[in-house]
């Protein structure tokens, strides 16, 4: 019997440090960076939380991604992107040189840089 406690111990020991290791650095220092080009879209799959960071009304509206084809629209060029908060919609643009650039990036109709998404850890 005593050899068993050891070792339920031990087990419980070992759960609670892969707990403490498996929590991802951003759990600690805030949010990820932001998704700004379809590589890091790529690693986003269905049920992951998604942070769209609005700059127009200062608002973070956080989505559960339903699928792959939904957290892509944000890196598709010209996909038409709606704020949950001021209802404003924003478009998907491509930057930076034509045909070598990967960096995407959503704008308002005046141009500018006014949202961004980054991936919340679950
Ligand atoms: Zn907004």
């Amino acid at each position: 019997m005593k050899s068993a406690k050891v070792i339920l111990t031990t087990v419980l020991l070992l759960v609670t440090s892969v707990t403490a290791f498996a929590v991802p650095p951003a759990h600690r220092s805030g949010p990820s960076p932001a998704l700004r080009s379809a590589a890091a879209f790529e690693d986003v799959k269905a049920g992951d939380k998604l942070a769209l960071v609005c700059k127009q009304c200062d608002t973070v509206t956080v989505q559960t991604v339903a699928s792959k084809e939904e957290a892509m629209e944000f890196c598709k060029v010209d996909a038409k992107i709606v704020c949950g908060s001021c209802k404003k919609s924003f478009k998907v643009v491509q930057h930076g040189p034509r045909g070598k650039s990967t960096e995407t990036r959503i704008i308002n109709d005046k141009g500018e840089d006014c949202m961004f998404v980054t991936k919340l850890p679950n």
